[in-house]
């Protein structure tokens, strides 16, 4: 038999997600529970794959099994596509594994054609409904298929509109909306130079491969990117009998979550239009009424509304997002899925319903996104400058969070702002629509005049995690002249204002933000993440602040101190500067003896932060020259402290620049070339560690770790300088002190030869950003000025630096993992590059039999999740 790539819903169920999309398999299982589903079949993600692979073309088999699908349609609903008595009409939409908002796009009432919608009109004795859905339709497969924008169809609906004296749609007549679709199939000749295609069979064709085609639009491919998301996934197409919101006051169309999506609280959460199809909620351009109003209207299609979620929450075990459709007071179900939530539900849902009962704990780790958590650490208005601020508006409080910043009108000004350097952007628009998301994703804030809180905006916010009030009608937006007004003042662009995401409210100042609380949903949670997960996790920290945070967050000690960040604070950089710039050795340990006590506490400040927690920490790694003056009057300075002339000493800094620093003198190089620096850290490190013994009374062990090793030898050489010291010290001293001396992986030589590499390592600490970028020869400086192109280019997905490349580098991180076990069994194995935080990276960590990841404060609860779900997912 050949390949099945088409499913009518009654073939498949929830368990087929991966190949039929989310909703897809969805639409199935609804079915399969016998809930009233608008029937059709859907066009697998292996049907896309298989389109790009065959140069962008359907392949024949498949649009014959899309062929059967529609006979097989038209049976169970006892209508025909193309009738031109009792047309099927039918939707096509895509839905990819994971949903995606927004990115892909949907065609409503697909099957009309001139002479269909008479047959239509007849049929429903309703010619003002069908012509009221040709139009849409026209408008649809025009934007999505032809790409005609939109913008120009909307206008001449609102050239009509003002002509004939009416302010809604609604109020437009059968005759009205005759003339509308006259004027649409005008302006789709003008634009393409042929007629409205006509042959149903011929559309729908069209619309598939504008689905498949809509995967791969750059804004799907921005959203991948920021998700994580494979390419190679595709999506499915969904093609579903219409039924019509849109046939008068007793029909409607609307979406609703079981539970709160902004604050996770458990209660029916939607809102609906009456008299209107599904794009009109999503899109804002009617404000909508809450679902609750929908008892008043409908009771009984309500309480059949509202047993039929329930059962949907129960089965999915999960708080539902649902799209419906009421035709003429029959209640249909167009969707459901599991619905995106800010950070704050996520959590209060998943505790809830282990608390419910509905759920085990391990089922509620897996129920929260770890990058989610994120919002979780974002800052809140400060309480004081609050209170003295004045609301000007309010809108819908649509993802939580307090941003404050500079305006900007369109989404391309505020990626340019952002770009620029501009910190703090907020983003006002009449309303968002997927071509903003960049702008979006460059935003504090943002803010909409129209659309309630499942417009794109909200949505799209939410998932984001930024602060997004929307549907604020009080403010009058002039798009063109970059303004809006609003309690009798103007805000032009790059003024501040603030907006409360949890509240609604909207000021025009910039008021303080302060750092988040975290409830105590989050501690039950992470405890239970805890319980999962078998790697530890670290934090880089180097300075006693950022250590605490992160200790708060969770992290279990150190991975990653980088001494060279201690040598930039004020009152060190020009000891550091003479003692780089030294004559000879001699005068060199001058100044590291200058340098000696001011090293031995910052360490013992680390040390009592961690209260016995394990610390690495770095010997010196970045090029010498960093920490050099380069202004003349700055070493004019410099020479007269250290008593020698201007020109010897601009000499000798000019002698130390390279032309590839990343690849120059730094790391253990340094110690090579000066083991006195070695000495001297090495010396603190032992000191501080004994100091901080002695009075805490802390279990503590050193270990030092020595940078950018790629040679056995230089590792050898270094650590010898480091042992011979620590011991004199520990001989000095009186209280016994263990400790070890370990090595960086980031040189690709060290992982190829991590065997003899474990010969003098204790542990190894995987520096995938040094890896990465060797592995690649990308400098890891400039590669953010030409990855953009091979992202865009679809050359790659993902930034390398930000997300483990698991093949290649990967690979390195196997195979010294593999080696360095072989040669030291109890070896001790943790990342530190950025990857340490990132939960693809990290999940990859743990198969790879990493004993810990370390990253920064902040990423340390995302971490800690990863982790847990790593176990979890590779059972
Ligand atoms: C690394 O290279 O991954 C690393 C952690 O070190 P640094 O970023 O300081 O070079
Ligand atoms: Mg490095």
């Amino acid at each position: 038999m050949s390949k099945k790539w088409v499913y009518l819903f009654n073939e498949a169920d929830a368990s087929m997600k991966n190949l039929l999309g989310g909703k897809g398999a969805n639409l199935a299982e609804m079915t399969k529970l016998g809930l009233p589903i608008p029937q059709g079949f859907t066009v697998s993600t292996e049907a896309c794959v298989n389109y790009y692979d065959n140069d962008k073309v359907i392949a024949e088999d498949i649009v014959k099994q899309i062929e059967d699908a529609l006979a097989e349609t038209e049976k169970i609903t006892g209508k025909k596509f193309g009738d031109t008595e009792k047309p099927l009409l039918l939707s096509v939409r895509s839905g990819a594994r994971v949903s995606m908002p927004g990115m892909m796009d949907t065609i409503l009432n697909l099957g009309l054609n001139d002479v269909a919608v008479e047959g239509f009109a007849n049929a429903t004795g309703n010619p003002r409904f069908a012509y009221d859905s040709y139009r849409r339709f026209i408008q649809m497969f025009s934007d999505v298929v032809m790409e005609i924008p939109k913008s120009k169809f909307e206008r001449v609906l609102d050239e009509i509109k003002e002509k004939k004296g009416v302010e809604f749609d609604t109020d437009l007549t059968a005759d009205d909306l005759k003339d509308v679709v006259a004027e649409f199939k005008a302006l789709y000749k003008e634009e393409k130079g042929e007629d409205f295609p006509q042959e149903p069979q011929s559309q729908l064709m069209e619309a598939v491969t504008a689905v498949f085609r809509s995967w791969d639009n750059p804004r799907a491919i921005v959203y991948r990117r920021m998700n994580d998301i494979p390419g190679r996934w595709g999506t499915a197409v969904n093609v579903q009998s219409m039924v019509f919101g849109n046939m008068g006051d007793t029909s409607g169309t609307g979406v609703a979550f079981t539970r709160n999506p902004a604050t996770g609280e458990n209660g029916m959460y939607g809102e609906y239009l009456i008299n209107a199809q599904g794009e009109d909620v999503v899109a804002g351009i009617r404000t909508p009424q809450p679902i609750s109003k929908l008892e008043e209207d409908m009771p009984e299609v309500y309480e059949q509304f509202m047993s039929i979620a329930g059962q949907l929450e129960n089965h999915y075990r999960d708080m539902q997002d649902m799209e419906f459709t009421i035709e003429d007071k029959k209640l249909y179900f167009l969707q459901t899925r599991n619905g995106k939530r800010t950070a704050a539900a996520a959590l209060k849902i998943a505790v809830d319903l282990v608390e419910e009962g509905l759920i085990t704990e391990e089922e509620a780790v897996m129920k929260v996104d770890p990058k989610q958590l994120d919002q979780l650490l974002h800052p809140n208005f400060d309480v004081a400058s609050l209170k003295a601020a004045k609301v000007v508006a309010k809108g819908l409080p649509a993802s939580p969070g307090a941003a404050a910043g500079k305006v900007f009108f369109t989404a391309e000004d505020a990626a340019a702002a952002k770009a620029n350097g501009e910190k703090r952007v907020v983003l006002v628009r009449l309303e968002t629509s997927p071509e903003d998301i960049e702008g979006m994703y460059a935003s504090e804030g943002i803010l909409t005049v129209r659309g309630g809180m499942t417009s794109h905006a909200a949505v799209v916010a939410r998932g984001m995690g930024t602060c997004c009030v929307c549907g604020c009608g009080d403010i009058k937006i002039d798009e063109e002249a970059k303004t809006f007004t609003v309690d009798g003042q103007t805000v032009k662009e790059g003024d501040y204002i603030s907006l409360d995401g949890s509240t609604g409210n909207v000021y025009i100042e910039d008021i303080n933000t302060v750092e988040p609380e975290i409830s105590g949903d989050f501690a039950k949670f992470m405890a239970w993440a805890d319980k999962v997960r078998t790697l530890k996790v670290r934090t880089n920290a180097d300075n006693p602040r950022d250590a605490k945070n992160a200790v708060e967050f969770g992290a279990e000690g150190i991975g990653l101190c980088r001494t060279e960040h201690m040598f930039f604070e004020e009152d060190r950089i020009a000891k550091v500067r003479k003692m780089i710039l030294a004559k000879d050795e001699a005068e060199r340990r001058t100044y590291l003896d200058e340098l000696l006590p001011l090293q031995r506490g910052d360490f013992a400040g680390m040390y009592e932060v961690l209260e016995g927690k394990p610390m690495t920490v770095r010997l010196l790694d970045p090029p010498l020259h960093e920490f050099l003056p380069h202004e003349d009057a700055d070493i004019e300075a410099l020479a007269k402290d250290m008593g020698v002339t201007f020109e010897d000493l601009k000499a000798k800094v000019e002698s130390l620049h390279e032309f590839n620093p990343m690849l120059g003198h730094r790391g253990c190089r340094l110690a090579v070339t000066y083991p006195e620096i070695a000495e001297m850290q090495a010396r603190a490190i032992a000191e501080a560690a004994i100091e901080v013994k002695k009075s805490k009374g802390y279990d503590i062990v050193p270990e030092i770790m020595i940078p950018l090793v790629g040679e056995v030898k230089e590792l050898a050489y270094v650590k010898s300088i480091v042992v011979k010291t620590v011991d004199e010290v520990i001989a000095a001293a009186d209280v016994a002190l263990d400790y070890t001396v370990g090595t960086m992986i980031e040189i690709p030589r060290a992982a190829l030869t991590a065997d003899q590499i474990a010969e003098e390592a204790e542990f190894f600490s995987f520096g995938t950003n040094d890896l990465t970028q060797m592995t690649f020869g990308f400098s890891r400086d400039d590669a953010g000025n030409f990855l953009d192109d091979y992202y865009e280019k679809q050359v790659f997905e993902s930034d390398p630096f930000a997300k483990l490349d698991q093949t290649g580098v990967g690979q390195l991180v196997e195979m010294a993992a593999t080696k360095g076990k072989a040669t030291r069994p109890d070896i001790k194995l943790g990342i530190c590059g950025e990857h340490g935080g990132d939960p693809a990276s990290i999940e990859f960590c743990y198969k790879a039999g990493l004993n810990y990841v370390s990253c920064s404060p902040f990423r340390v609860p995302i971490a800690r999740l990863a982790a847990a779900q790593a176990v979890i997912n590779n059972r």
